[in-house]
């Protein structure tokens, strides 16, 4: 594809020439080409025009720590030096993995026995499945395969992974999703919840309709649940009241285990360390990967409960090698990034951040539910999603052709603010160090756009 002419020799030109973005149409990118992102200072990003933004979603919810910490450029510079690489296959291992590990399960919202590495969310969540049918098969269940999702969950892109996400367009036509993949209801109370129905009743008939699933496919085939605390991608979902407490009494019932997808959620974006802590999750298993370094370089941590660790154990004496694993799994670069990061975390008490600004964030939000465009506020710790809607009374979505919350985002950037749509949503994540100064600015540029979005439909 030839970039616009006017674009002449432009790393935009170049972009639109050479690079297949993950995460965009195609098509509409060979007229509007990139935004280059081309620097980094605390919660801002500057483009290669010199135009600054305030990073709302911090890049993809991750950079916690804003995008010039100088402590984790240290960390791996210094590893690097060091020893830049090794594994730990064949009982191979290296301090900084083995640190890392005795850190997570002592971190662990629910005793964990061991943490396994990767490099994506993606990644961790495969792996998750595959430790579930491997338990399976060690506990002599090979029936017991099935894992059960929620529709507009995120898991990420990899085939398995892909097929628990339960968003159309990671499905339609790449073939997804595999064999053995359920999807049970999206937990949004203000979308899904019906007339008169308060949470708790909303929160009793999902249970009530997994509980249903399962039994319909037959318990002794259902191996796992996966679920974010809050879902993000699917447009920034916290559970409804009484929730997890009603699923988890059903999986318990039908020996279902119970995965926390802590990507976005973990360390701290809740307001807990884990999201699993904010809603009374007890997971068997739990991934987690962004926050962990920060997003500086790439990491993912499984931790597994002593049962998921024993039926591995099983499965060695019986078959010989864990035949699972990743050449870049737990690189020992990545491992000292995040050693620095839980460090970080640790002595500004990151947590204790978090629900100091939250009400205001949430708060000034809030105040937008009198906006004529805004349907529902929502959200916890530093995390939050607006919903616009054509008519409030009726909660009538927009026609999507009109990509309102697109347009907004667009607004947005123009007043010096990134956020993120997601269908009718536009999503908040910002740096867990911004600063009070910051995220006023960040809320007020927003609602700047906001108000021209509203001008812009009339
Ligand atoms: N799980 C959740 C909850 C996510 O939000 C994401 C990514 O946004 C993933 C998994 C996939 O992570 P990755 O993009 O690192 O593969």
């Amino acid at each position: 594809m030839q970039a616009p002419a006017h674009l002449g020799n432009s790393a935009a030109s170049r972009d639109i020439a050479y690079h297949l973005h993950p995460y965009t149409n195609a098509k509409a990118h060979e007229s509007v080409g990139p935004l280059v992102i081309s620097g980094g200072k605390g919660v801002t990003v500057t483009d290669d025009t010199g135009k600054s933004y305030i990073e709302g979603v911090a890049g993809l919810w991750c950079t916690s720590l804003g995008f010039d910490e100088p402590r984790l450029v240290d960390a791996a510079i210094a590893q690097m030096r060091k020893l830049p690489f090794y594994h730990a296959f064949a009982h191979k291992s290296h301090e900084p993995a083995i640190d890392l590990a005795e850190k997570l399960v002592a971190l662990a919202p629910v005793p964990m026995s061991k943490a396994f590495f990767a490099c994506s969310g993606s990644e961790a969540n495969d792996t998750a499945i595959k430790l579930v049918w491997y338990y399976n098969n060690a506990l002599g269940r090979p029936e017991k395969k099935k894992i059960i999702a929620r529709t507009k969950a995120y898991h990420g892109v990899t085939v398995a992974a892909a097929s628990l996400t339960g968003l159309p367009n990671c499905h339609r036509d790449f073939d997804l999703p595999i064999a053995r993949v359920l999807h049970t209801d999206c937990p949004h109370y203000y979308r899904f919840g019906q007339d008169g129905e308060t949470e708790e009743q909303f929160a009793t008939r999902l249970a009530d309709n997994l509980e249903a699933l399962i039994l319909r496919e037959g318990p002794e085939t259902v191996a796992a649940f996966f679920a974010e605390p809050v879902m993000g991608a699917g447009g920034v979902i916290p559970p409804p009241a009484t929730y997890f407490e009603k699923v988890q009494a059903v999986l318990a019932k039908y020996d279902v285990l119970l995965v926390a997808d802590e990507v976005i959620c973990g360390y701290g974006r809740t307001g807990n360390m884990w999201g699993s802590q904010t809603y009374g999750m007890r997971p068997d298993i739990l991934t987690s990967a962004k926050a962990l370094t920060s997003a500086y370089l790439p990491l993912s941590a499984v931790l597994v409960s002593d049962a998921i660790y024993k039926a591995c154990v099983a499965e060695s004496e019986k078959i010989g090698v864990f035949g699972h694993g990743f050449t870049y799994g737990g690189h020992p670069v990545s491992c000292a990034v995040a050693l620095e990061t839980l460090k970080i975390y640790e002595e500004r008490d990151i947590v204790a951040r978090v629900r100091d600004l939250s009400p205001r964030m949430q708060g000034t939000l809030r105040r937008y539910l009198d906006h004529p465009l805004v349907g529902e506020v929502r959200g916890v710790g530093l995390i939050a999603g607006v919903e616009l809607v054509a008519d409030k009374a009726t909660k009538q979505p927009f026609d999507p052709k009109l990509n309102v919350a697109g347009k907004l985002v667009a607004f947005a950037h123009q007043h010096g603010a990134i956020l993120r749509p997601i269908g009718d949503t536009v999503g908040f994540s910002p740096p867990l160090v911004i600063n009070e100064g910051e995220l006023d600015e960040l809320l007020a540029r927003f609602g700047k756009a906001l108000d021209d979005t509203a001008d812009w439909l009339v």
